[in-house]
């Protein structure tokens, strides 16, 4: 029972959203996620999921998710340092930190609960946080939660990074630079190298959000540390296990043992949330396995990222640069953006409008997400709808 005068305001505020056009929909799924999926107005090509490696329905992570499901039981009911660790949540643990290598590993329910445990558990009243721009919202909630003082530098700008170490350097502490591995609304990677010789410079630990590369970018797979040959020098990685390594839940950091240590004593989202459910633990684990001989499905990965390019490109669409599988196609207008992606949508593709205030005004895009399940003729088919679909407009 909303006290009416609440009730009115409330839907004022949404009637705001809605006039400026940024209410958010959603696109009901009746089948598993995947390349295509069923909606109740028929099949669509998806191109907009995290599903990477196309791991989110596949046969022997559901597989090992069901048997786990029956051997170990559907939840913990309880938060880790009571009643809620198995031995699989420490084999899943251990089997990030053989990933990322690293010497140790804390799951979280999620990423976002990851990046929430980190500053505060890390970073006191004396101590700095150097954080890029465009970081993820998780890490700049997590640096809201705790008590540092907060620099921010423009999106991979190394002359304002340089320059916020320094005024971060004079107030003494610990400082901490943190940002993203790759910026999921450009598909553009942290310039690691340079991060790494600026903080240690300045005497500065480096911490890495690696959600939207781990599992694939990288040799091995272990993210973009790897891929810059950083990995000895980033004090701290966090990742989901909600994007490419299964598409379940759940989070995590991985660095040197007493960062982990002391985050299992102080980690709020640890000490006070559930522990991961032992179904999501066992996918999880197959995951993984998958990532370490998934030369085969990064490959893929690659290939269809960059057919799908050239595909677009030759069709003379605007994208923004780069290799990873984040392919934004820009449509300066948000309008316009909008009008693309429901006649996409309408010609069976599925693709998501972002504006903004989500990317800068005037640089809307349709923000493809390519995926190693896609099969080249969905991707083809895809490329022509687009193409399709802009003539419709015109
Ligand atoms: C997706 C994402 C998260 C959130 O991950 P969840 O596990 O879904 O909470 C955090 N950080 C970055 C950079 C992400 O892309």
């Amino acid at each position: 029972m909303l006290r009416d005068d609440v009730r009115a305001a409330m839907e004022a505020t949404l009637a705001e959203i809605a006039e400026s056009g940024l209410l958010k929909t959603e696109q009901q799924i009746v089948t598993p996620q995947g390349a295509l999926i069923g909606t109740a107005a028929g099949e669509l090509i998806n191109l907009c999921a995290n599903n990477y490696l196309g791991l989110a329905n596949d046969p022997a992570v559901v597989s090992a998710a069901a048997r786990t499901l029956h051997e170990r039981g559907f939840g913990m009911a309880s938060v880790r340092f009571i009643a809620g660790t198995q031995d699989i949540h420490r084999e899943l643990e251990e089997a990030i930190s053989a990933l990322l290598r690293t010497d140790d590993t804390i799951l979280f329910p999620s990423c976002f609960d990851a990046n929430g445990a980190v500053f505060e558990t890390l970073l006191g009243p004396d101590d700095a946080v150097v954080s890029d721009e465009l970081n993820h919202a998780s890490i700049i909630d997590g640096i809201r939660l705790s008590k540092a003082r907060r620099f921010r530098y423009r999106n991979r700008d190394m002359g304002d990074l340089r320059e916020q170490l320094a005024a971060a350097a004079a107030g003494g502490g610990r400082i901490l630079v943190v940002t993203d591995g790759v910026f999921s609304m450009d598909g553009y990677l942290a310039p690691l190298r340079e991060i790494c010789d600026l903080a240690e410079e300045f005497g500065a630990m480096v911490m890495v959000d690696d959600s939207h590369a781990v599992g694939f970018v990288g040799e091995s797979g272990a993210g973009t540390p790897e891929l810059f040959g950083v990995v000895d020098r980033v004090d701290v990685v966090t990742g989901t296990l909600g994007k490419a390594l299964g598409g379940g839940s759940g989070g995590y950091v991985s660095a040197s043992s007493p960062v982990v240590a002391l985050l299992r004593q102080r980690g709020r989202p640890y000490l006070f949330s559930n522990a991961v459910p032992p179904a999501i633990v066992g996918g999880s684990l197959e995951a993984l396995a998958q990532v370490r001989s998934g030369k085969d499905a990064r490959e893929r990965l690659r290939r269809n990222a960059d057919l799908f390019r050239s595909l677009m490109a030759e069709a003379g669409f605007d994208l923004l640069e780069g290799e990873h599988p984040i392919i934004p196609v820009m449509i300066p207008d948000a309008r316009d953006a909008v009008a693309m992606a429901d006649a996409l949508r309408r010609r069976g593709v599925y693709v998501t409008a972002f504006s903004y205030p989500v990317v800068p005004l005037g640089r809307s895009r349709l923000r493809v997400q390519i995926s190693a399940a896609h099969t080249e003729e969905e991707l083809r088919r895809a490329a022509e709808q687009f193409v399709a679909a802009r003539e419709e407009l015109a």
